[in-house]
C-alpha cells in the first residue's frame, strides 16, 4: 500500500520506521484506536493537503470527497478520540469537532450530575 496516497494516511504496522502509527503530517494515532478503516477512504491518492487547508482558506474540496466516503463516522470518531486540532476529519473542521466535543463534554457532565 502506498502510504503517501492515503490522506490523512497513517503507514500499517509493517511499513516505514517507528511503530507505523504516525502520518505524513507528523500526528501520531493512539495506540488503542483502529486505523483499518483508512483502507476504504474515499480520499486514497487524493492530496493530503486539500485536508490541511492553511488558516481562512476554502475546506469545500476535502468535505467533498468526505460526503462519499464510507468510513466518514469512523473517520470522525477517530479524529475525536484521537484529539484531532487540525485538518478535515470525517468531513468535518476543528471548529466543528470542538463542538461535538463540547456537546459531548456537556452530556458527560449532565449525566455524572444526575447520577450523582
Ligand atoms: S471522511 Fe474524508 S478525510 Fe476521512 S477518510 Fe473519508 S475522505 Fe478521508
Amino acid at each position: 500500500m502506498d502510504t503517501q496516497a492515503l490522506c490523512n494516511g497513517f503507514r500499517q504496522p509493517s511499513e516505514g520506521p517507528g511503530d507505523g502509527r504516525q502520518n505524513k503530517m507528523g500526528i501520531f494515532a493512539k495506540p488503542d484506536l483502529d486505523i483499518d478503516w483508512q483502507e476504504y477512504s474515499n480520499c486514497l491518492g487524493v492530496d493530503p493537503d486539500l485536508f490541511f487547508p492553511e488558516r481562512g482558506a476554502s475546506t469545500r474540496e476535502a468535505k467533498d470527497v468526505c460526503r462519499a466516503c464510507v468510513v466518514r463516522t469512523d473517520c470522525l470518531e477517530f479524529a475525536l478520540q484521537n484529539g484531532e486540532k487540525f485538518g478535515i476529519w470525517g468531513g468535518m473542521s476543528e471548529r466543528e469537532r470542538r463542538r461535538i466535543r463540547r456537546q459531548r463534554a456537556l452530556e458527560r457532565a449532565t449525566a455524572a450530575a444526575q447520577a450523582g
